[in-house]
C-alpha cells in the first residue's frame, strides 16, 4: 500500500492546521452552524486568493469581502481551539477546510487553505479543457 492511500492521522492535520499563516488560506468563515452557503454568515477572502477563490466558489467576491485581517483572525481563532483540544474541531483529510464550533454551538467558524483549493481548481481546469 502506498502511504499517499492512508488517512493522515489526527494529530497530523492539527499540526498542519497550526502551521497556517493567513497567506496559506484562500478563504475563511464565520457564522452560526447549519448551511454554509452564506445564508447564515460570512465569508472573507485574502487579496491574493481572491481570484482563485472567485473561480472556486462560481462567482466573484465583493471588495467588502476582501479583508486579509478578518482572514486572519479566523485562522488565529481556530489554531486557537485547536490547541484548546475543542472536541467540535473538524479538518478534511484534504485539507480543503477547517471547521470549529462553539462551546453553545452557536456559533462557527471555517478555514480553507489555498494550497489544496489550487489543486481541485487544476484538475478542474484540465477537465474543462478536456471537454472542449
Ligand atoms: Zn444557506
Amino acid at each position: 500500500m502506498s502511504e499517499r492511500l492512508e488517512k493522515p492521522s489526527d494529530e497530523v492535520l492539527r499540526d498542519k492546521v497550526l502551521a497556517l499563516e493567513a497567506g496559506d488560506v484562500m478563504k475563511a468563515y464565520r457564522g452560526r452552524p447549519g448551511c454554509m452557503c452564506g445564508c447564515l454568515g460570512e465569508y472573507f477572502v485574502t487579496e491574493a486568493a481572491r481570484e482563485d477563490a472567485g473561480e472556486e466558489t462560481g462567482y466573484p467576491y465583493d471588495d467588502n469581502q476582501v479583508d486579509d485581517g478578518k482572514v486572519r483572525r479566523i485562522l488565529q481563532k481556530i489554531q486557537r481551539e485547536i490547541r484548546a483540544g475543542n472536541p467540535t474541531v473538524d479538518i478534511e483529510d484534504g485539507l480543503y477546510y477547517a471547521y470549529v464550533e462553539n462551546e453553545a454551538g452557536s456559533r462557527c467558524w471555517a478555514i480553507y487553505p489555498w494550497e489544496p483549493a489550487k489543486e481541485r481548481l487544476k484538475e478542474r481546469r484540465a477537465r474543462v479543457a478536456q471537454a472542449r
